[in-house]
C-alpha cells in the first residue's frame, strides 16, 4: 500500500496549510485537513524549508573532535591526525559515523557525501538512520587504511540496502597523496562504473606551491591535464586558484564543496567567491569532519560563508537566499538528487522550522532567520525520503 503523511497547518509561503506526501514524494501542497489512509504529523507553529546536503565530510572523524586544534594542515595532517586514524578499529569507525549521522540530523542535513574507512561501517548507519550519503572509496598511496584494491571488489558486489538512499564515489583524497597513475585510474574506474570522484582540490598554497615545483603547474591545471575533471567530480576547498582556473572547473562542470569553518580553522585562506560565482562554477557547501572544522552543522557554515563573503567591505556578497541554495539545491542538484525544493513531484526532504523557537522571532524573512540567527533548536522535525528522521 502507498504510503501516505499529511502535515497538517504548516507555514509556506506565508500562508498555513497541509501538505500530502505520497510514496516519497510531496504529492500535494495545498490538501484538504483529512485525507485516507493517511499518517498525520501535527506542524502547527512551524514552517517548513527544503533540507540541507552537506557536500564534504570525513563523518567518523567526530571521534577526533578537539584532538588537536589551532595548526596548520601539514602539521595536523602528518603529527596527528594520520597517526591516530592507524589505530582506528571498525567498530570505532562505526561510533565515529553514528554519532556523526545524529548530528548531522539534529542541524537539518539529509545527506553527506563522505570520503573516508572501513565503509562498510558508515553504510550501516546511514541505512539505520533514514539518511542518504554518498560513500567514498578513500584512496591514498601510504596510508594505512585505503585499501583500494580490496574495495574496487566491493563496489563490484554491493547492492544499496536502501532501495537509492546510497551510493558509492570514489575519492582519492588529494594530489599530494594520490600520485598521478592512481588518479587516472580513480577516474577510469569511477566513469567505467558510473560513480562520482570527490577530492580535496587547491586547499592550500602549500598544495599549490608544492604541484608548481613537482608538476610544473597548478592544481586545477594539472588535474585538468591528467583528464581528471568532469560533470562527475566533487572538489572540497578550492581556495587557491586564479581566473583562469575557476573557468576551467566552470566549464568542466564541476562541482566546488566550500568549506569555510574548516578553511578559517586551518588557515587555509578565502574562498574566492566572486570569481567562482563570476566564472560561473556550482559552489555547495561541505562542513569537512569535525576534527577541522569542529561540527557537522551545516546550518552554522552557511552563516560563516555569508559573513567571510563580505568581509572586506562588500556586504552585498553572498546574500542569505543565495548561500541557502548553496546548502540545500545546488547540493541536491551536484548529486542527481529529485529534492532540494519543496514542490509537487519532487522528494520529500524537508524541515520544519519551530517558529516559536526565541531566535526566529519576529519572523520578517524565514531564511534571514534561519541562516543568520537559528540553530539546532529551531529545528522540530526533518524528513527524509518522506519519513520522519527527527
Ligand atoms: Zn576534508
Amino acid at each position: 500500500m502507498m504510503e501516505r503523511l499529511l502535515l497538517k497547518n504548516v507555514l509556506l509561503d506565508g500562508r498555513n496549510r497541509n501538505i500530502l506526501i505520497e510514496d516519497k514524494r510531496f504529492k500535494d501542497l495545498d490538501a484538504p485537513a483529512e485525507v485516507a489512509d493517511a499518517s498525520y504529523l501535527d506542524a502547527s507553529g512551524t514552517a517548513i524549508l527544503p533540507a540541507l546536503y552537506n557536500t564534504h565530510t570525513h563523518a567518523a572523524m567526530t571521534l577526533l573532535r578537539g584532538y588537536a586544534d589551532d595548526m596548520p594542515l601539514q602539521k595536523w595532517l602528518n603529527e596527528y591526525i594520520w597517526p591516530f586514524e592507524d589505530r582506528l578499529t571498525p567498530a570505532d569507525i562505526l561510533r565515529g559515523s553514528e554519532i556523526a549521522a545524529k548530528e548531522m540530523a539534529a542541524s537539518g542535513t539529509v545527506f553527506f557525501n563522505d570520503m573516508y574507512f572501513d565503509i562498510e561501517q558508515t553504510i550501516d548507519v546511514v541505512n539505520r538512520s533514514g539518511m542518504r550519503a554518498a560513500i567514498g572509496i578513500t584512496v591514498m598511496e601510504s596510508h594505512s587504511k585505503a585499501v583500494t584494491e580490496e574495495k574496487k571488489e566491493f563496489v563490484r558486489h554491493w547492492q544499496d540496502p536502501t532501495g537509492g538512499r546510497i551510493r558509492l564515489v570514489m575519492a582519492p583524497h588529494a594530489i599530494y597523496t594520490v600520485g598521478e597513475r592512481k588518479l587516472r585510474d580513480c577516474a577510469v574506474f569511477a566513469r567505467e562504473n558510473g560513480m562520482m570522484l570527490h577530492i580535496h582540490l587547491a586547499e592550500t598554497e602549500s598544495e599549490k606551491e608544492d604541484c608548481l615545483r613537482e608538476h610544473g603547474t597548478t592544481p586545477v591545471r594539472y588535474l585538468d591535464r591528467i583528464g581528471f575533471l568532469g560533470p562527475d567530480v566533487v572538489a572540497a576547498h578550492c581556495v587557491h586558484l586564479d581566473d583562469e582556473e575557476a573557468a576551467i572547473l566552470a566549464e568542466r562542470g564541476v562541482t566546488v564543496s566550500h568549506c569555510p569553518c574548516s578553511n578559517m580553522k586551518l588557515g587555509s585562506g578565502i574562498f574566492p567567491y566572486r570569481r567562482l560565482m563570476q566564472a560561473g562554477c556550482r559552489i555547495t557547501l561541505g562542513t569537512d569532519g569535525a576534527s577541522s572544522g569542529n561540527n557537522l552543522d551545516l546550518r552554522e557554515a552557511m552563516k560563516f560563508a555569508a559573513l567571510l563573503a563580505k568581509v572586506g567591505g562588500r556586504t552585498e556578497q553572498l546574500p542569505a537566499e543565495e548561500v541557502f541554495r548553496w546548502a540545500s539545491r545546488a547540493g541536491a542538484e551536484a548529486f542527481g538528487i529529485d529534492a532540494g525544493v519543496i514542490a509537487e513531484g519532487r522528494l520529500a526532504d524537508c524541515l520544519l522550522i519551530d517558529l516559536s523557537d526565541i531566535r526566529m522571532q519576529p519572523c520578517h524573512n524565514l531564511v534571514s532567520n534561519f541562516v543568520y540567527a537559528a540553530d539546532s533548536r529551531c529545528i522540530r522535525h526533518v524528513l527524509c525520503d518522506g519519513k520522519i528522521i527527527l
